[in-house]
């Protein structure tokens, strides 16, 4: 961690950017790829880290922009297999100001264009870039792949470190690659669940899809919040999804009983509250850790906040949400 400090970036080079989400949305997520050859950054960093982007140009105090940490969506052995170029997904940030605090003027519902996210996917390739990191320690693969089942569940953008992940366990380094010599196919049962609000948003949906036709232990999910399910079922979040799958399938209880199984979240802060609080309600132990004062009361009472506050993720519980 931190071999590139924010306050002496290296630079890099964007190789290629593309637009990563199924179709046309209010939404836009492009694919990042960004060449760190010959920077300290180069091969050292691992699947589920992030990095630093440094956008040029100053504040509203003209002072230089300060960093932005993005996730890496590359395995550890990078886009091209020497650890040369790592890639993120970056999401336009545009909304309309809001007060958030008595000071704020009231009337102000202006376009608010976040300064990071729109300045990197404007860059084009060949651009230079100044980056930092990597960052990190917990959200990362288990050294033994094998020992463990997987449930990665993601919101938004939150997929881009099991986009990492997925080629990590499932699809192995080039041949080219110093990697491919030690590196075995993952055979332990991987489910991943994706939540957006529209089909559109759905990221890399293609090639998760084909993915999981390749391997028949990895599952695709997708929670999609504002659409009717195909069943004519209400749209739904990540949690949800699981719940109903707890009621509907015979078979995610048994992974959420496993003691080999890891889950990971990643996206939406507050993702993780609906998430714990329907482990505890199935009776589901292992991933969370419930302070003293709160044990004692009955798990349907628990309020968000209390959750929020009380229900810690154990070790077999990673957790990266912003
Ligand atoms: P988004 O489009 O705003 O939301 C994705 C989905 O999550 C939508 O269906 C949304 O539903 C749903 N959702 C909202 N609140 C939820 C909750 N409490 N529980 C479960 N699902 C919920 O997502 P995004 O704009 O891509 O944002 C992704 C977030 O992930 C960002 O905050 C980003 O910073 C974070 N992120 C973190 C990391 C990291 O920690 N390393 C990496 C990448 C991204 P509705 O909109 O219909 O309510």
């Amino acid at each position: 961690m931190h071999v590139v400090m924010p306050n002496a970036p290296v630079e890099g080079k964007i190789a290629s950017t593309v637009s990563c989400m199924r179709g046309k949305s209010a939404s836009f997520v492009r694919h990042v790829e960004i060449d760190v050859s010959g920077t300290p950054l180069e091969g050292l960093f691992r699947a589920g880290q992030s990095f630093g982007v440094i956008p040029d140009g100053v504040d509203a105090h003209g002072k230089p922009h300060k960093v932005r940490l993005y996730s890496i969506a590359s395995p550890s052995w990078g886009e091209d297999g020497l650890g040369r170029i790592i890639a993120t997904t970056p999401k336009r940030l545009l909304a309309e100001r809001e007060p958030q605090t008595a000071k704020d003027d009231e009337l102000d519902h202006s376009l608010f264009v976040g300064v990071c996210s729109n300045w990197l996917c404007d860059r084009r390739a060949g651009d230079p870039i100044k980056v930092s990191g990597p960052n990190g320690k917990r959200f990362v693969l288990p050294a033994d792949p094998d020992a463990h089942d997987y449930l990665f569940l993601a919101t938004g953008t939150g997929v881009a470190p099991f986009r990492g992940f997925l080629m990590e366990l499932l699809e192995g380094p080039p041949a080219t690659s110093p990697a491919a010599k030690n590196w075995r196919q993952c055979t332990s049962r991987i489910e991943l669940v994706m939540g957006v609000a529209y089909t559109n948003d759905l990221l890399y949906d293609g090639w998760i899809r084909d993915l999981a036709k390749k391997h028949a232990n990895f599952t695709y999910h997708t929670a999609v919040s504002r659409e009717a399910r195909s069943d004519g079922g209400k749209g739904e979040y990540v949690h949800q999804f699981l719940e109903r799958k707890i009621h509907e399938s015979g078979s995610m209880l048994p992974l959420l009983r496993n003691d080999r199984t890891l889950i990971y979240i990643c996206g939406l802060a507050g993702m993780q509250i609906g998430v714990f609080h329907m482990l505890s309600r199935h009776g589901v132990t292992g991933f969370t850790k419930v302070a003293d004062e709160l044990a004692s009361v009955h798990c349907a009472e628990w309020t968000t906040e209390q959750i929020k506050r009380r229900v810690r993720p154990t070790h077999r519980c990673m957790l990266e949400v912003y």
